[in-house]
């Protein structure tokens, strides 16, 4: 095992709102679970950023030398919105507009998003459970729940009870809400619910007629609560305790404190070690969301097609974009600031490779293992990849120095300096280089469009309308649509 002794790894623990020094429980291993997508629309790049801040994760223990189960689920079932008091299960809602299976929901969703997860070069968790796999799991954990006390069944459906848990427990202590004062701001809804108290959540629904998606149980035909799929599942793969609990921002609260709540109430331990909450990627401010519209997919970035955007954007361009904030800041996505960050990576992608055919010297002009170090300290502040991109600028600005004859590097420290360069751009933040030969072919193609939209531009202003005209419709008749606006000719593909 390769791990660097001299470094402490950090993490921001949202349960203790600290950094903590990270101490897995099996000294080498350690065990991750993220919430995974719901999956009944394609993913937006506001969970995309979610999974990438938890590949960077994943990535930088393997690279430590951690041994990682790393277990990131599926929701194919019971995410019910306000808890199924109102509102349906979005993946029946979706199968019945689009009058297919759920499970044809399901799979055309899974599809998208591990394609997506591909173009973005994230590595597969170790294990991708399904809620639907796991309903047996599930109905034990409500027998197991019902049997402490802290859960009651009413009309064939089974409710968490919040407030029996809460005297001798600390419901609330992840999110840091008070459920005196949840109590004093719902009081109205108690009337119109079946449950006691509108903060108790279901563990088990009985499901109306017209709810397909069922299962037998002691209770009903039915179905389980959503917070209720994680806790079986990531017990069951990761154990009663374990290592790192992940998801976006979001889900702290209900969705993460009803899983300790849960847990607590069947084995008495707290579940999770670290909780490491993902901050949300806004667009004009405001969360990016499957709800209201306010998005940008992935393959709208990829294709260019969307009326934000100037142009297409590679995969990576997207990735180091959101890996120049930290995962726990608030990103707002713009045009701008991607194309910023787009030229940063070509910059640093140069450097890397002029490393190839650089000359060494008798001396160096810069600290090479100290800079290395700086790398490390960066990964091990709570994934400060912020501070370790500007490391990373920093080395090929010393490298354009060497490169220019104003500056020398020895045979040595070139070696470490490429390695770590390697280390940290491929392994770690998970980068492609698509700007290379044999790279991506979206920025050869931006490449190209751009070039004949130059020749257009010239052509309109030499009056040529002939020559500008054949390229417009050539262009359009390979798929390719030009669009003229105030600010020049972007472009994109149909
Ligand atoms: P969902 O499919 O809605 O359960 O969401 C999947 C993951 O994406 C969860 O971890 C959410 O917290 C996360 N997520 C949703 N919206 C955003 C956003 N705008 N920015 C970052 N993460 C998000
Ligand atoms: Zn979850």
């Amino acid at each position: 095992m390769k791990l660097f002794e001299q470094q402490e790894l950090q993490l921001y623990n949202s349960l203790t709102k600290s950094k903590e020094k990270f101490q897995p429980i099996h000294e080498g291993a350690v065990g991750m679970y993220v919430c995974g997508p719901t999956v009944y629309s394609n993913v937006h790049m506001g969970n995309c950023r979610t999974f990438l801040s938890f590949d960077l994760v994943f990535r930088y223990l393997k690279h430590l030398g951690y041994k990682v189960r790393y277990v990131r689920n599926i929701t194919d079932a019971g995410h019910l919105e306000n808890d199924g008091e109102s509102g349906d299960d979005p993946i029946l809602k979706k199968a019945r507009l689009e009058q297919i299976e759920p499970m044809e929901v399901v799979q055309k969703y899974s599809v998208d998003f591990h394609n997506v997860m591909g173009k973005f070069n994230a590595l597969p968790p170790s294990i991708e459970p399904t809620a639907t796999g796991h309903i047996i799991e599930q109905i034990n954990i409500v027998q197991d729940i019902i049997k402490k006390g802290y859960a009651y069944e009413i009309n064939g459906s089974v409710y968490f009870d919040v407030v029996k848990f809460n005297e001798d427990h600390a419901y609330g202590k992840l999110s840091g809400r008070v459920l005196e004062d949840m109590i004093a701001n719902t009081r109205e809804l108690a009337a119109q619910s079946e449950k006691k108290n509108p903060q108790d959540f279901a563990l088990w629904k009985k499901a109306e007629p017209q709810h397909i998606m069922r299962w037998p149980s002691p209770w009903s035909d039915g179905f389980p609560g959503w917070h209720l799929e994680c806790t079986a599942m990531s017990t069951k793969y990761l154990g009663n305790q374990f290592d790192i609990h992940g998801g976006g921002m979001d889900l702290k609260f209900p969705h993460h404190e009803c899983e300790i709540a849960q847990a607590e109430a069947c084995n008495e331990t707290s579940p999770v070690n670290y909780w490491l909450h993902a901050n949300m990627l806004t667009l004009n401010g405001k969360k990016m969301a499957k709800s209201t519209g306010n998005n940008i997919l992935p393959n709208e970035l990829f294709s260019g097609e969307n009326d934000i955007l100037s142009k297409a954007f590679a995969p990576t361009a997207a990735k180091f974009f959101m890996y120049q904030a930290h995962y726990r800041s608030i990103l707002d996505f713009s045009n701008d600031a991607l194309e910023a960050s787009e030229k940063g990576f070509h910059r640093l992608m140069d450097a890397y490779r002029s490393l190839e055919n650089i000359a060494t010297g008798s001396s160096s002009s810069f600290d090479v293992s100290q800079w290395r170090q700086s790398c490390y300290d960066a990964m091990n502040d709570d994934f400060n990849s912020p501070i370790l991109i500007a490391q990373l600028f920093d080395a090929s600005k010393q490298i354009n120095t060497i490169k220019e004859g104003k500056g020398s590097i020895t045979k040595e420290d070139l070696i470490v300096l490429k390695q770590t360069m390697y280390d940290f751009l491929f392994e770690v933040l998970g980068l492609v280089d698509y700007t290379s030969e044999g790279g991506d072919d979206t920025n050869k193609l931006s490449g190209a469009v751009e070039l004949l939209i130059s020749l257009r531009n010239e052509a309109r202003a030499n009056k040529d309308f002939a020559t500008s005209d054949k390229i417009r419709d050539q262009l359009l008749e390979v798929g390719i649509q030009l669009k003229d606006g105030k600010e020049g000719t972007t472009y994109s593909l149909n």
